[in-house]
């Protein structure tokens, strides 16, 4: 079956439900069962990693219904639902790795992932080595007895570097670690990762999955070997998402595949047109020809999603925000992966530890949302102008 065709049909079942399309919001804490013997073989099924319904936080059928979605649509053996992003991300670290492990991380990883390591795994004696996003197979060399868990991010937060993902995963299953994605910008549709050597894919469901900006949801998806630690450490975490946001959730999926073309489009031209004007010194963008990810994003991305950076030739604070300030269709705000357009400066070289950042000149990254590329187009020019003038 397609992948369009799965992430219409994935996790819906209208016959148990009255024949309505949508699975149901089920607000849930107590879950009753009929005879003490019902009670214990609910929980017996538990104890083998079940997913029945037996208390609020434990098999929700509205979690249920989403998770089982995500997991088909990412292509995985199951999945699980978290309150956020970085919630997915930390119950995921938590659950593989243990004191006295080591973690080797992408030195481009999302800012809060990067507190996360720095703080409470630090504290808990996991020991965290930061790697060049573009070290490729050379991570052979970083990889350590005790390192339990390789992450990567790609293409990287804010800069958008692409990792060799089938090299990083086969160096780090050499050694027998276990390899963890934060596949939020491509989304499962414009990267597999179960095709490309991941063992447990992660997804800010909040940007694109939920795709329009009112809801915070993670998910997490796991090869069928992977599956019980993190079945395990998120039933110990004590994680589980709000019943209107996992409807949320799936709802927003089943649109994802045509969002997710469009922001491919816009976004591509955005860059692409942005590569030329007076003020820009260089676009992140992977799916431009020229960028240093290219060859890479072609050979293993199916398409680009609506994020992407530009690098300012050196300004004043000021003309930059002559530029920021007067846009009318981008708005100045963090997330992405709704319907609009975002606008964010970002502070590349204070997210650094074993790489630096230079570049020239202040960094914007923006998002690509739904409006029309040429209104897109005309706002970033009359900032640009306004960019000019400020100087
Ligand atoms: C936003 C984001 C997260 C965190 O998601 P929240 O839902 O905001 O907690 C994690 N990883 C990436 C790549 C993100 O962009």
């Amino acid at each position: 079956m397609n992948i369009d065709t799965t992430i219409v049909t994935a996790g819906r079942d209208p016959e148990s439900n009255h024949g309505v399309v949508n699975p149901p919001v089920y607000h849930v804490s107590t879950v009753l069962a009929p005879t003490l013997a019902a009670r214990a073989a609910n929980y017996a099924a538990r104890q083998h990693r079940g997913r029945g319904p037996l208390y609020g936080r434990r098999g929700n059928p509205t979690a249920v219904a989403f998770e089982r979605a995500v997991a088909a649509v990412e292509g995985g053996y199951d999945a699980l639902s978290f309150p956020s992003g970085l919630a997915a991300v930390a119950s995921t670290l938590m659950s593989y790795l243990s004191a006295g492990d080591h973690l080797l991380i992408n030195d481009a990883v999302y800012g809060p992932t990067r507190n996360l390591c720095q703080g409470i795994l630090k504290r808990h004696g996991i020991e965290t080595t930061f790697y060049p996003p573009l070290i490729g197979a050379g991570i052979a060399e970083l990889v350590r007895p005790e390192t339990r868990v390789v992450y990567v991010e790609s293409p990287g937060s804010l800069s958008f570097e692409v990792q060799d993902m089938p090299a990083i995963a086969e160096a780090a299953h050499a050694r027998g670690a276990v390899v963890i994605m934060d596949n939020t910008w491509a989304s499962p549709l414009y990267f597999r990762p179960f095709d490309h050597g991941v063992d447990v894919s992660i997804q800010a469901a909040t940007k694109y999955i939920v795709g329009h900006s009112d809801a915070m949801l993670g998910a997490v998806t796991t090869t069928e070997a992977a599956w019980p630690t993190l079945y395990d450490g998120a039933h110990e975490l004590g994680q589980c998402a709000g019943p209107d946001d996992l409807y949320l959730g799936q709802r927003g999926l089943r649109t994802l595949a045509v969002r997710l073309r469009r922001h491919h489009e816009t976004g591509l031209a955005l860059a692409d047109w942005l590569r030329g004007q007076a003020g820009i010194a260089r676009v992140l963008h992977p799916g431009l020809p020229g960028d240093p990810g290219h060859s890479l994003w072609k050979r293993d991305y199916l398409g680009a999603s609506g994020l992407f950076g530009v690098v300012l030739e050196p300004c004043s604070g000021t003309a930059l925000a002559a530029l920021v300030d007067g846009l009318e269709l981008f708005g100045i705000g963090a997330s992405w992966g709704g319907y609009e357009s975002l606008v964010l400066p970002c502070d590349i070289a204070a997210l650094r530890s074993a790489t630096t950042w230079d570049a020239p000149g202040p960094v914007l990254r923006l998002h690509a949302g739904l409006e029309d590329a040429d209104d897109l187009k005309a706002d970033l020019a009359a900032g640009l102008a306004r960019l000019a003038r400020a100087d």
